[in-house]
């Protein structure tokens, strides 16, 4: 092993992963996912500035093999995905055995195959470079939204779950990684690759499975992992409407307690936009407050920090909070006055919201209990098998 061990600075080194290949994908017209968020977000951090500040570097991917798409996924997967991307016969039935129709979710598209091996081998690169100790910090924006990807099937807009297989590779060099996702949707394919390894440590906090997508099926406090995996993947389910308070309570109580039992040598994050208030999608009412408060905690508990994007279907506020996100990486306070050359590009005024922007007359007592059933339920099944007091 020849790997370098550089002297320790206060200075965090921080990694982008970009190229303009993970923005271009032919994808249909009307799909809800609009592949070139990222280009969005790289433009606000660059005029920031932040793509030039000190430890800072831009690093294009490299593409994933086929072997590593395996290391997750199922060999007749993986032919199934290359078959429908070069536009060779597949049998309806194969094809929707593996979560692909034209007008679902998940329709197949000319190309698909490399992009995906892109998008995968971009945050494996994240992966690399911070397990290599190049960089403390590393985000991927493209990433992340493949975390719904099952073993044998596309799911959700995810293919091939590069958040999944950055994992395994992670794992693969004698890590221990746990994975915490803060998209408003369940992690349910990250949690699938590992839901019976205690390995690997998922933690997912979502707006309940009861009431929005993948489906009550998984998500639940109760669902904590089978087998040798019992207790290392972990669910908190939100009420839709739950406010910034509650969510980093529940946060609080959680996260930080199981990651310190688990001691990770590096933490892999999805960090989905998509419970924020005005998102299309679902219906939490998170402002980039909450993001921006757990986001620096996520880098405290993570000092080798592996990020993915994820979902996050209101744009602006998707590349606002994906900025802040990565100015907190890079160790950098960011004005809130967006710059000039952005606002010509994109429009917008500020970086965070106003202090009232997701206020509700009255938050329902109901939000709150449902939220303190998760944390005792998860608290109750998951922290003894850790060692920690469920009190
Ligand atoms: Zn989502």
């Amino acid at each position: 092993m020849s790997q370098e061990n550089p002297a320790p600075s206060e200075q965090r080194r921080t990694a982008l992963i970009y190229s303009p290949a993970l923005v271009q994908a032919a994808l249909p017209a009307q799909h809800p996912l609009k592949l070139d968020r990222p280009a969005q977000v790289r433009a606000l951090i660059e005029s920031y500035g932040l793509l030039a500040a000190p430890g800072v570097r831009e690093v294009a991917p490299n593409p994933a093999t086929v072997a590593a798409a395996r290391s997750v996924h199922a060999t007749d997967y993986v032919e199934t995905v290359r078959r429908l991307s070069g536009g060779q016969q597949v049998p309806e039935m194969v094809a929707q055995r593996h979560g692909f129709s034209a007008f679902g979710d998940n329709p197949p598209y000319p190309g698909m195959f490399d992009f995906q091996l892109l998008v995968s081998g971009a945050t494996l690169t994240a992966a690399r470079l911070v397990h290599e100790g190049t960089v403390d910090a590393a985000f991927n924006p493209a990433g992340g939204i493949n975390h719904h990807a099952l073993p044998d099937q596309a799911s959700g807009f995810g293919i091939f779950n590069d958040a999944a297989i950055a994992l395994a590779w992670l794992r693969d060099q004698g890590l221990r990684v746990a994975y915490v996702d803060i998209d408003v949707h369940q992690g349910d394919g990250v949690e699938a690759a590992f839901v019976e390894s205690d390995e690997v440590l998922t933690i997912s906090l979502h707006e309940s499975t009861l009431f929005l997508f993948p489906g009550p099926q998984g998500g639940l406090a109760e669902h904590i992992g089978t087998g040798a995996g019992r207790g290392y993947a972990v669910n908190v389910p939100f009420a839709p409407y739950t406010d910034d308070a509650t969510w980093l309570w529940a946060f609080e109580e959680i996260v930080p307690p199981l990651l310190a039992a688990f001691q990770p040598d590096i933490v892999v994050t999805q960090l989905g936009a998509d419970g924020y208030y005005d998102d299309p999608l679902a219906h939490l009412r998170l402002t980039t407050h909450a993001y921006e408060t757990v986001i620096a905690r996520l880098r405290d508990l993570a000092p080798r920090w592996v990020a993915v994007g994820g979902g996050g279907y209101d744009i602006d506020a998707t590349a606002r909070i994906w900025a802040l996100a990565f100015g907190a990486m890079a160790g950098v306070e960011l004005p809130n006055k967006l710059p000039p050359g952005y606002v010509a590009a994109y429009g917008g005024k500020q970086l965070r919201d106003p202090p009232d922007a997701a206020q509700s007359a009255d938050t329902e007592p109901a939000v709150r209990e449902f939220a303190e059933a998760s944390v005792r339920t998860v608290r109750r099944l998951v922290f003894p098998i850790h060692g920690l007091s469920t009190a």
